[in-house]
């Protein structure tokens, strides 16, 4: 069989891919099986500008494992794979850009400048596709979507329709999130709200007297602010009504400062006592709370704050035209200039910027389109306490999202941008507003062609929310959404639980009557080595293709795999042990390959106890990393793969049989065990093969003789990828070998320790020397050659030892003996066991000095004192054992 030495993953990686895609394997329509079990994912789109990073890679991985897994488990599997058409950042994107040839998209105009992004798109756009390719990613690319696709535009234009309809968006007058310098409304989520240092000014109004003036001793009431100059828009002050200190103000006006306006003094339970003075300015135009107050109380807004942050008219005269924070300044010089500055403190609160560009938002009254959640948020709870639906996994996450739902507000569904879904809204001369799903539509309901449409588009994720059944056609009752929707599961990051994941489901109940997808699965987050997460801005991100490059997809998805939801600092160490495990396999499916025999027996007659052993240790790693990937254990199937390949199957097995493998003559017992040997492979292979889809494919194409597909994709082309994942049989599940293999894997291991203890040369044959404990003791007599040979001993007997041996008790209770006579100078070796254990008597020593001091044990981290405290223990046991083996050469 000719396989090279070497395995080059690159070759092989985008050898397998592009035969995957181009043969459909891919896609559901594969599988023959009319009655198959459905499977489906719809992938988080990632923004079209995006370009991959360590969380898309962690989030692909953990999908592509299910979807492959589920596909060789005869499932009708689809992953829909597809791209976000992330209105800001591109709107942004492309703006620079034109910056750079010296122009606007103001100079372009509207359309032109929407022609310019779908420009961009199709040139330099979805990059990410090529990348999930090169991730292995079994996408179906034939369904792949994107949100301002035709299809998709129109899904959202039924559903703003639907809403309005029914009365569920509105349009209104409301404070909003304003970002002066991207010009737009942001939603509360796009919002960050940073711990500040800053100021609390405490500010004087005069009170109005009522019964007559007393000018000579006026009456002022103090309020605190950290903005005052949003005072020059105050139309109230608000006291609590149980506070005893204010309850005088009842009736009474205030003069307010600056200005020429007098406002009145109301009572309200939201004005917290204890915060400032008690008595709090209102700004009902420049503060949400403000704003809610105001309603209650039929308070006038003035705006004194525009759309770019500076003062308006309103303002009055001195302040006009002056940036807010100017517009603070002078305020604070007026007061101080009139006497009205009470006092200055420092002051730490939370101060809310956009999360893009990181000015300081401001609230500003704007009309804008909202949807009200009340109902739709009752669809996801009432979903959640009926049916316990969606799953979340790791359950913790369920309370995050009910407890956010509870306190959902209205949400803000416009965006003053170009580029995104124009909201479908027309207006007529007169003001009237047309909501239609056309603009046909729109002129045949208004009765004329003077309209024009709302300028503004959605927020982005108003189409994601419709993404789980957007994508499969839906207002269409098509195949697709009968098959594939509700979908299994849904991957991703705790971070967009509300943004996205709550959505998804409010708008599923809300159109199709189903969740859309049963689980929740939210990965964990993968950080810099530090412990820091990975970020554009810090530089500190490591590039998944660099990795790639570097050891290899398998072993880096490998890596991945094994995140699944802890949050992991990247350590590039781990993937360099898969990228050897990798080798490992290579190097021992070579090793098949070279004695292999054409047929793989899969007859289970005749077996000699390792065989009876590999094949009950097989099932069970098969059962394992079944119920594994069935409760989203993805480290724990990792590390049943590692194991059994590695230590199982390559350490042992493949040493055990490799007498009979090699032997020279054509026997039956040869045949037998190549062709089982290659069978253990070929299943080890297919159980790899979701976690490694490269390497496992080119190997199982090199294996001799038939290999079967699973029955749902009889006759397409060969590939691991449609053969059947393997169930495990429990027939084959034989404890009574897995008992004695243990006592006889031990026995060996033992004889090398003892072996490599005492320093016995290689090429020295040991006798070794079994005394029967009080328990049962495995037959060691039916694989005597095997011992003998991986022991490098002259014979195996049982009975007494001589006093010169060095000993050991086997796990079955037996003591183990190799005579030293003969094999070592025993004077030398009891001086070099002597001096060992001189040097680790001084390190303990000098390790419990550390640990006695209370300075050390205070500051060091906790981790650092359990390390020192495991080394002294483990220091114990060896000296010990030296101990035991010094008293052995006596
Ligand atoms: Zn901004």
């Amino acid at each position: 069989m000719d396989i090279p030495k070497q395995y080059d993953p690159k070759e092989a990686e985008q050898h397998h891919y592009e035969r995957w895609e181009r043969s459909g394997a891919f896609a559901p329509e594969i599988n023959k099986d009319p009655n198959a079990p459905v499977y489906s994912i719809v992938i988080p789109p990632p923004n079209v500008t995006g370009s991959l990073h360590m969380g898309h890679a962690l989030q692909h991985t953990l999908m592509d494992v299910m979807t492959r897994h589920k596909r060789m488990s005869g499932f009708r599997t689809l992953w829909l794979p597809g791209v976000d058409h992330a209105g800001i950042s591109t709107q942004l994107m492309v703006s620079r850009a034109l910056k750079k040839e010296g122009k606007s998209r103001h100079d372009l105009g509207r359309e032109k400048f929407v022609e310019r992004v779908w420009q961009w798109k199709h040139e330099s756009g979805s990059q990410i596709t090529v990348q999930m390719r090169r991730e292995g990613a079994s996408v179906d690319w034939s369904r792949e979507k994107f949100t301002m696709d035709e299809d998709l535009s129109r899904a959202v234009r039924e559903v703003f329709v639907r809403l309005y309809e029914e009365g569920w968006i509105y349009r209104g007058n409301r404070i909003v999130n304003w970002c002066p310098m991207d010009q737009t409304v942001l939603s509360d989520l796009e919002v960050e709200k940073l711990p500040q240092q800053g100021k609390l000014y405490y500010l004087r109004y005069p009170i109005k007297s009522n019964n007559g003036s007393d000018s000579a001793n006026p009456r002022y009431v103090t309020v605190a602010t950290t903005r005052p100059e949003t005072m020059l828009g105050d139309t109230a002050v608000a006291v609590n009504p149980n506070d005893e200190r204010y309850r005088d103000l009842k009736g009474q006006t205030i003069l307010l400062p600056l200005t020429d306006r007098e406002i009145p003094v109301v009572f309200d339970e939201y004005v917290d006592p204890q915060f400032g003075t008690g008595a709090v300015k209102i700004t009902p135009a420049h503060d949400p709370n403000d704003y809610e107050l105001g309603l209650r109380h039929n308070l006038a807004q003035v705006v004194v704050i525009d759309a770019h942050a500076k003062m308006t008219p309103e303002a009055g005269a001195n302040f006009a035209g002056l940036d807010r924070y100017a517009a603070r300044e002078k305020v604070v010089e007026e007061f101080e200039r009139l006497g009205l500055l009470e006092k200055v403190v420092d002051y730490e609160f939370s101060i809310s910027k956009c999360e893009r560009c990181k000015t300081v938002i401001e609230p500003l009254i704007s009309t804008q389109w909202f949807m009200k959640m009340d109902q739709l948020r009752d669809l996801a709870l009432e979903l959640m306490s009926k049916e316990q639906k969606p799953r979340f996994v790791p359950e913790n996450y369920e309370r995050v999202y009910t407890n956010w739902l509870e306190n959902l507000r209205d949400w803000t569904i416009s965006r003053q941008l170009w580029w995104g879904h124009q909201i479908p809204a027309w207006y007529t001369k007169d003001g009237e507003v047309i909501v239609a799903r056309s603009e046909a539509e729109a002129r045949e309901k208004a009765g004329t062609n003077e309209l024009t449409q709302d300028p503004d588009v959605l927020d982005t994720w108003f189409s994601s929310g419709l993404w789980p059944f957007s994508t499969f056609g839906w207002p269409n009752e098509t195949n697709d959404l009968k098959t594939f929707y509700p979908t299994s599961v849904l991957v991703t990051a705790r971070d967009i639980i509300f943004l996205w994941v709550s959505r998804m489901v409010m708008m599923g109940m809300k159109f199709i009557g189903k969740e859309p997808f049963a689980d929740v699965f939210i990965t964990g987050t993968i950080l810099d080595p530090q412990g820091q997460r990975m970020s554009k801005t810090k530089m500190n991100g490591v590039d998944p293709l660099h990795v790639f490059d570097k050891f290899g997809v398998d072993a880096t998805r490998l890596t991945l795999a094994q995140v699944g939801s802890t949050d992991t600092r990247w350590n590039e160490k781990q993937v360099e042990s898969y990228r050897n495990f990798a080798n490992k396999i290579w190097n021992a499916a070579r090793f098949c390959l070279l004695y292999s025999e054409p047929r793989i027996n899969t007859d289970n007659t005749d077996l000699q106890l390792h065989d009876r052993w590999i094949l009950s240790r097989l099932t069970k790693t098969a059962q394992e990393v079944n119920a594994a990937l069935a409760a989203y254990e993805f480290h724990d199937a990792v590390q049943t793969l590692y194991h059994f390949f590695w230590d199982d199957f390559c350490d042992w097995y493949i040493e055990l049989t490799k007498a009979d493998v090699t032997t020279e003559e054509d026997t039956p017992r040869r045949r037998d065990a190549r062709s089982r040997l290659l069978s253990v492979l070929e299943q080890a292979l297919r159980l790899l093969h979701p976690f490694m889809p490269y390497i496992t494919e080119e190997l199982w194409l090199r294996l001799p003789g038939d290999k079967q597909l699973h029955a749902a994709y009889q006759g397409a082309e060969p590939t691991i990828m449609l053969a059947a994942y393997p169930e495990g049989d429990p027939q084959l599940i034989d404890e009574a070998a897995e008992t004695e293999m243990k006592e006889i894997i031990d026995l060996i291991s033992r004889v090398r320790n003892i072996r490599s203890e005492m320093n016995i040369k290689p090429a020295d044959r040991v006798k070794i020397i079994v005394k029967r404990g009080g328990g049962k003791l495995a037959d060691f007599g039916v694989l005597e050659d095997q011992i003998l040979r991986l022991t490098r001993a002259s014979d195996l007997s049982f009975g007494e030892a001589p006093k010169a041996s060095a000993r050991s008790i086997l796990s079955g209770g037996a003591e183990l003996a190799i005579p030293l006579e003969g094999l070592i100078d025993f004077e030398q070796e009891r001086q070099r066991l002597n001096r060992e254990q001189q040097k680790l008597q001084a390190e303990s020593a000098k390790l419990e000095a550390q640990l006695g001091n209370p300075n050390f044990v205070e500051r060091a981290p906790a981790e650092r004192v359990n390390e020192l405290r495991a080394r002294i223990a483990d220091i114990a046991q060896r000296s010990s054992q030296l101990r035991q083996t010094v008293e052995n050469l006596q």
